[in-house]
């Protein structure tokens, strides 16, 4: 089963900067993909349509199977999970702890469970000791560790993450490329915009190079 499948997407912006055109890409389960490319080529947009966040103007997308359309964004969301470039968007609550427990609560799970699968999720990034601190006592890289736990806590099988290493220092980036390698050893799907063609040449198994809203190329590193 593809994990995603995107046909013939093109998407404008309503003053009609064409940020994506007709692109069509296959994306097996359990691939780690980095999508390549300057600013502006559309790799945001192209992300934004992958769990919903934004619906294709033209062409059609699956997520395992799944057409996406208004009606199953919220169960696509389930599946897929998106970090966003800026975790100042994503880190908003009171405290970590509260932030994470945030995407289980909506999903209905019970006291017991919320608090099973965020102490693994924190756990996962490094950010356990760090549960009751506010996120503007964490650094750039803390908030983007625990963007990433509070999109684990919904155990999603895809996993999308908008430029994961931009505004990192060096310390900061081998955490997220460590934790990185984790998600795809966890049995996930992962796809991130980056444009560290050093970072992607090292870790994707396919590279895809994006330039003013089309594919360019897609294959392996090499
Ligand atoms: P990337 O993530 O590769 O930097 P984006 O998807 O952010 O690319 O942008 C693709 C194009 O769409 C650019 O020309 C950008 O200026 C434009 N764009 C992005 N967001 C908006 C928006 N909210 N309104 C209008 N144009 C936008
Ligand atoms: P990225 O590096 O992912 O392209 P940007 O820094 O370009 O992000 O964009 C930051 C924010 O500004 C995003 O929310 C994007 O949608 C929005 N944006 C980008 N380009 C434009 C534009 N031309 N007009 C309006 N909003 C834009």
């Amino acid at each position: 089963m593809l994990a995603i499948d995107i046909q013939n997407v093109t998407y404008s912006y309503p003053d009609t900067t064409t940020a994506i055109e007709n692109i069509s890409l296959q994306i097996p389960m359990g691939s780690k993909i980095a999508l390549l490319g300057p600013n502006g080529a559309g790799k945001s947009t192209l992300l934004h349509h992958l769990n919903g966040l934004k619906l294709p103007q033209e062409g059609s997308i699956s997520i395992m199977g799944v057409p996406l359309n208004k009606k199953s964004a919220k169960l696509i969301r389930q599946k897929v999970g998106l970090v966003f470039q800026d975790p100042d968007d994503q880190v908003i609550s009171g405290t970590v702890w509260e932030d994470v427990q945030f995407g289980p609560r909506n999903l209905g799970l019970s006291e017991e469970e919320i608090e099973a699968v965020c102490n693994v999720a924190l756990g996962s990034v490094g950010m356990l000791e760090f549960k009751q601190k506010a996120p503007y006592q964490l650094s750039y890289g803390q908030k983007k560790r625990v963007a990433i736990a509070g999109v684990l806590a919904m155990k999603p099988d895809i996993v999308i993450l908008d430029e994961p290493m931009s505004y990192l220092d060096p310390q900061g980036q081998d955490e997220v490329a460590a934790l990185l390698q984790g998600l795809n050893f966890m049995g996930k799907t992962v796809l991130l915009s980056t444009h560290d063609v050093d970072f992607a040449v090292s870790w994707a198994d396919t590279i895809i190079i994006m330039k003013d809203g089309k594919l360019l190329e897609y294959g392996g590193p090499e």
